[in-house]
């Protein structure tokens, strides 16, 4: 039997189910599902994806046996609706819309209304007794059809204020004119039959072929124009964007039409089980009396509250749902606690109700902040319809950012000028320049200046330009209409439906309260609350630690993870903020970053232009203080926690290579120094290498001038010893940078561990203390069982380890970066995410030859990929026993390392547990 394409749905039976996405989409899967559970959906069928990748190699066309396929299932749903799609006295009329694996907002086509023909009209008039209506679906349908399948699926680009939208749209403001009316609704049966009449003659003249009057022709058309539009523009752009595959393809879900527009008994809505800005558990959503579901989402109309709990301020007289049709509202509720129940998560749902009768739509997981992901795991758990493990991985670990986002400060809030206020359809601060189209927001963001791009509404079309903006304000829309979708989707601050701004886009300015802003215009923006700001307000950090969820769930996280975690930091403040964040050590100090202070880089460039090494010491001798304060500072922050303190690192030229454009600082050092200026710019040229990062840096350093790893390692030592006799517990790991052979790393650590002996025995103490080494050039990966006989740990410079095995300089990859991202030559930016099948082998090979030779090495990452929640999955698979990030980046890496260990549990799982928990204990 030929493989089934086409999935029927109605009347309590399915085809398919909800497991079924990557065939029917999240749409058609769903609406299976409900069917299934006896939730009333309107009959329909769903063409699977595959059809959709046959239709493009099939060159843009349906084949006999997939068009049977959709016939055969179409009388089923006659048979379940009583209706026959072009029948002339009681005429079945259907929707056509996309459905891909993985909703893609808008960003698709939709046909609605499909099958009205002359032949069918008076059908419709006779049965719903009402012309007008009848004549509104027809006007509607000629639109959207001759838009969607006649114009952009026909691949026609008509030039700006050309399409065939804007010419009916302009035939119908025309008419409007012409009656003396000003709203849609204004114009009566007749007019809308004329207008009809005047839109099928505009398409022919516009587009040369007539709108079919054909209730096949027309579903067949729909069909196609839904599978064409997977390749539009728009849904390309955002598939760009969102990482979804262009070869999976979208579904079409062809449905009975169910009309909310058939008078103050019908009406459309959107919600959400529990509240997605939040997470709170209120049912939350929107609807309108008497209008097609498009007129919500689209931000048209601003739609009312769903019931009374979640009204806003000044929303006290809008009717809610809940009152003004409290009976279908109980319904509403019954099937919202039967979805929850059912689906385990929150749902996005959408609803018609057609003459008092209530109809489901969709439903599918729905999207929501960081803050929402948080609260509802947690909640959900308390409730107990789910389990930690999968409250873990409901929280995907980027979303912590939004967590950890910057708000407007409150303070500063309070004495501001508010000027408006709207919906808070995503959370957080956001502050900028207006800009008024997305192509503006996108040149603003490329010159680095934040943008906030203020609309009317948005529109799929600007999703580059949403991308690109800081922030999104628009005047019109609800909660649920597309810029907050979008918004929410990516955490970005956004507030909607602003009714009182004025918009001129056309001149780049807006009014509200008697004044006007124009482009560049400082605007704040507080997305928690709705609430706009002329002028700039300063911004504070999150404060997750007064989050309740969030305190639970990374409870819950790291009573699950088997990789440590710890922090890149080098100030005391830096390691605290880390800690708080709830770092376990540090994994990565960067002296040189110590260097820089105006009380000791003049000695440094003292050290490094010394001539002699008598000179040097002397130099050297002068920075051991500061050195040995600096420890002190981290040592105390970072008590009973591991430090890795790696020495110098950089080209020395790096730091006097700036004093060549700055005389007064090159004869403020040549005075210090007593020698010329001369002298000194003769030096800093000798310095000067062709291949700094290949050059003389890392342990090539310490080898030259051992004087340096001598001072850094007694200044290390000298501050452990300190501590301990005080009581401090300290784990000093000195770390020797960019090791490529064996004997590099045995002549530093003979200095290290020399000093280390001369200390405990001058100080009269004994102190804990490892000597490890960096593995950040592929040779040392290679060669890491020799380098494991002396060091103790490793720890993976992936930063260097991508230059150096991809060959690519971390400095000038941006140079070809975004043809390799645009060509697909790489997925992504790899000193972003570890390149796992390439850099990746390199870190294997290390751990595994490392551990040959010394099975218990103790082995992490301190790269930029420790932040990445992809790379730390990897890191846990390769049996690394901790990731270093910067603090900010650690919640992240606390959740993403216990979902890599729910993913992929290790065998020495419980052993890493016991770790943690005895680490706990000793804390308490
Ligand atoms: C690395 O190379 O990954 C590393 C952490 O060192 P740096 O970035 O300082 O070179
Ligand atoms: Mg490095």
């Amino acid at each position: 039997m030929a493989k089934q394409s086409v999935y029927f749905f109605g009347g309590g039976k399915a085809d398919g189910k909800s497991s079924m996405k990557n065939e029917l989409g999240g749409k058609g899967a769903n609406l299976a599902e409900m069917a299934s559970l006896g939730i009333p959906v309107p009959a329909g069928f769903t063409i699977d994806t595959d059809s959709c990748t046959a239709y493009y190699k099939n060159g843009g066309k349906l084949s006999k046996s997939l068009v049977d396929e959709m016939y055969r299932n179409l009388t089923k749903v006659e048979k379940v609706m009583g209706k026959k799609f072009g029948d002339p006295k009681n005429p079945l009329l259907v929707s056509v819309r996309s459905g891909a694996r993985q909703s893609m907002p808008g960003m698709m086509e939709t046909v609605l209304n499909v099958g009205l023909t002359s032949k069918t009209l008076p059908g419709l008039v006779a049965k719903s007794g009402d012309e007008r209506f009848a004549y509104d679906a027809y006007r509607r349908l000629i639109t959207m059809y001759s838009d969607v399948v006649m114009e952009k699926a026909a691949g026609i680009e008509p030039a700006d204020g050309e399409g065939i939208r804007g010419k009916l749209e302009e035939a119908m403001e025309a008419m409007k004119e012409a009656r003396g009316v000003t709203g849609d609704t204004d114009l009566t049966a007749a007019d809308l039959k004329e207008l009809c009449e005047q839109y099928k003659k505009l398409v022919k003249d516009t587009l040369g072929t007539a709108f079919p009057d054909d209730a096949k022709k027309q579903l067949e058309g729909g069909v196609k124009a839904v599978f064409a539009s997977w390749n539009g523009k728009r849904a390309i752009v955002y598939r760009n964007i969102e990482g979804i595959p262009h070869e999976w393809g979208t579904a079409v879900n062809v449905q009975s039409m169910v009309f909310g527009n058939l008078g103050e008994t019908s009406a459309t809505g959107v919600a959400f089980t529990r509240n997605p800005a939040t997470g709170e558990d209120k049912f939350y959503g929107e609807w309108l009396i008497n209008a097609q579901g498009e007129d919500v989402v689209a931000g048209t109309r601003t739609p009312s509250p769903l019931n009374k709990a979640t009204k806003l301020p000044g929303q006290e007289k809008v009717l809610s749902l809940e009152e003004a049709m409290p009976k279908t509202y109980k319904q509403l509720v019954g099937i919202r606690n039967k979805l929850e129940k059912h689906y385990k998560d929150m749902q996005d749902i959408e609803f018609t109700i057609e003459d008092g009768a209530l109809w489901m739509l969709q439903t599918r997981t729905g999207k929501r902040t960081g803050a929402a992901a948080l609260r509802m795991a947690v909640e959900m758990v308390d409730e107990k319809l789910i389990k930690q493990d999968v409250a873990l991985m409901r929280v995907a670990p980027e979303q912590l950012d939004e967590l950890l986002h910057p708000m407007l400060d409150a303070n500063a809030e309070k004495t501001a000028d508010a000027i408006a206020k709207g919906l808070p359809a995503g959370p957080g601060g956001g502050v900028g320049h207006a800009v008024f189209t997305s192509e503006t927001a996108q040149e603003y963001a490329k010159s680095g200046k934040p943008a906030i791009l203020v609309r009317n509404e948005t529109s799929p079309e600007d999703v580059h330009g949403m991308h690109a903006a800081e922030a999104i304000l628009t005047a019109k829309g609800g909660m649920t209409s597309h810029a907050a979708l979008v918004a929410r989707g990516w955490g970005k601050c956004c507030i909607v439906g602003c009714g009182e701004l004025k918009i001129n886009a056309a001149k780049k300015e807006f009014s509200v309260g008697g004044k006007t802003y124009k482009e560049g215009d400082y605007l704040s923006l507080n997305g928690t609350t709705g609430v706009l700001y002329a002028g700039q307000i300063p911004v504070l950090p999150a404060q997750p630690d007064k989050n309740k969820w969030y305190k639970k769930l990374m409870s819950w996280a790291d009573k699950t993870r088997q990789l440590m975690i710890r922090t890149n930091a080098e100030t005391p403040e830096d390691a605290a903020q880390a800690v708080a964040f709830g770092a376990e050590g540090i994994g990565l100090a960067r002296t040189e970053h110590m260097f820089f202070g105006p009380d000791r880089i003049i000695h440094v460039r003292e050290m490094i232009l010394a001539n002699s090494e008598e000179d040097r010491r002397a130099a050297v001798a002068k920075l051991l203080p500061f050195q040995k304060a600096d420890f002190l500072g981290i040592f105390k922050a970072m008590a009973d926690k591991p430090v890795t303190v790696r020495l110098l690192d950089p080209p020395l030229h790096e730091f006097v290579g700036s004093l060549l454009d700055d005389e007064k600082e090159l004869s403020n050092l040549a005075k210090h120094c007593g020698v010329t200026a001369a002298d000194i710019r003769a030096r800093i040229e000798a310095l000067h290498e062709f291949n700094p990062m290949l050059g003389h840096r890392g342990c090539r350093l310490g080898i030259a001038y051992p004087e340096i790893t001598e001072m850094q390692a007694r200044a290390i030592f000298e501050a452990a010893a300190e501590l301990t006799k005080k009581k401090t517990k300290v784990f000093p790991e000195v770390m020797i940078p960019l090791v490529g052979h064996p004997n590099e790393f045995r002549n530093q650590e003979a200095i290290v561990r020399r000093v280390a002996d001369e200390v405990q025995k001058d100080k009269k103490v004994t102190f804990k203390y490892m000597v490890g080494t960096m593995i950040e050039i592929p040779r040392a990966a290679l060669v890491a069982d020799k380098i494991a006989e002396g060091a103790e740990f490793f720890s993976f410079g992936t930063n260097d380890l991508t230059q150096m095995g991809f060959g690519f300089s971390r400095d000038d990859i941006g140079g070809f970066l975004p043809q390799y991202l645009k060509q697909e030559i790489l997925p992504v930016d790899p000193f972003q995410q570890i390149d796992q099948d390439g850099i990746g082998q390199l870190i294997e090979i290390g751990v595994t030859k490392g551990r040959s030779t010394r099975p218990d090495l103790k082995v992490g990452i301190c790269g930029e990929h420790g932040g990445e929640s992809n790379s730390i999955g990897f890191c846990h698979r390769t049996g690394l026993n901790y990731v270093s990030c910067s603090p900010f980046r650690v919640p992240l890496a606390r959740l993403a390392a216990a979902q890599a260990a729910l993913k992929w549990p290790r065998k020495e799982a419980k052993a890493a547990k016991k770790t943690v928990a005895r680490k706990k204990r000793k804390k308490k």
